[in-house]
């Protein structure tokens, strides 16, 4: 298999030092293999989506000096792809439908032992799986969001799962890492993969895509790192092959936190503007 890295954003805001990091650390990574570096527009939130984020994403890009296989991945493109993997899992009785609000997670989630907080995992609160024990009707419904049903997904899969890091999680993680079915349950759970009138979750679109493009190294912010667990147990459910990782330090403002889509004062449009060059961007990321 051809060493293929890809930088996969999504085209709601403007670029910035983040993102640029990210991009060239996947294409650096995928010329020193000679390999490929793919782009995929993550676009499925249409709600969100614009084509001129999309149009500038290609602009900055190529301003940095990145060349990418054409014609590029779109998401919005892929509803196919994805409504057949949640129909497979679905068939499989690994999701079942869910029609809980926030409020209803949050005051389930905190309801058992009143003094401890509830746990957070890779997708917010882990759902505490009221609708889990209703029967699944013949078909999905269509006001309800679809979860992944861990617990009984994990009975077909080995323990623990594994994956390479090539970079690092938050905690340092590097290597061969192992996700045991306990930690699965207790800390990621039984996460959304459809939502209504979205269709296919962020957690289930990467995994199809990555594994439709050959993806064999994905680079991304350690942001993602806790997600992996996610993508990892999607990978097995659907029989497609697990990339390595590589999870690499998230570019952070001078008060030390993450840069995010709102942070246009990074944006490397405005960078370019006052007449910075890609070798400047390439400093200020650390690269
Ligand atoms: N589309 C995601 C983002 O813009 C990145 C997903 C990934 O790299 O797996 O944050």
């Amino acid at each position: 298999m051809t060493f293929t890295t890809r930088f996969a954003p999504s085209p709601t805001g403007p670029l910035h030092l983040g993102h640029a990091f990210s991009a060239l650390r996947a294409a650096d990574l995928a010329r020193a293999a000679n390999g490929r570096f793919l782009l995929r527009i993550e676009d499925i939130d249409q709600s969100r989506a614009r084509p001129e984020w999309e149009h500038q994403i290609y602009d900055d890009l190529a301003w940095l000096g990145l060349t990418w296989e054409r014609p590029v991945l779109r998401q919005s493109a892929r509803l196919p792809a994805y409504r057949a993997a949640l129909t497979r899992l679905w068939a499989l009785g690994q999701l079942y439908p869910c029609t809980c609000s926030r409020r209803d997670i949050a005051a389930a989630a905190s309801a058992p032992q009143e003094g401890v907080l509830p746990a957070f995992g890779p997708d917010g609160l882990i759902y505490p799986r009221t609708c889990a024990h209703v029967p699944n009707p013949a078909s999905p419904l269509p006001n309800a969001v679809l979860r992944l049903n861990m617990a009984r997904a994990l009975r077909s899969l080995p323990d623990p799962l594994e994956f390479t890091e090539t970079g690092k999680g938050p905690n340092g993680e590097t290597g061969q890492i192992t996700l045991s079915h306990a930690m699965l349950r207790s800390d990621v759970g039984d996460v959304i993969l459809a939502r209504t009138g979205l269709g296919a979750s962020y957690h289930l679109a990467v995994v199809v895509d990555d594994a439709a493009q050959a993806v064999s190294l994905v680079p991304r912010g350690q942001d993602l790192f806790t997600a992996t667990a996610i993508h990892l147990v999607l990978q097995k459910l659907l029989g497609l092959p697990t990339p390595a990782y590589h999870h690499h330090r998230l570019i952070r403002d001078e008060k030390g936190k993450r840069l995010a889509k709102r942070d246009d004062a990074r944006a490397i449009a405005l960078y370019r503007a006052e007449g910075k060059t890609p070798a400047d961007i390439r400093e200020m990321v650390g690269l």
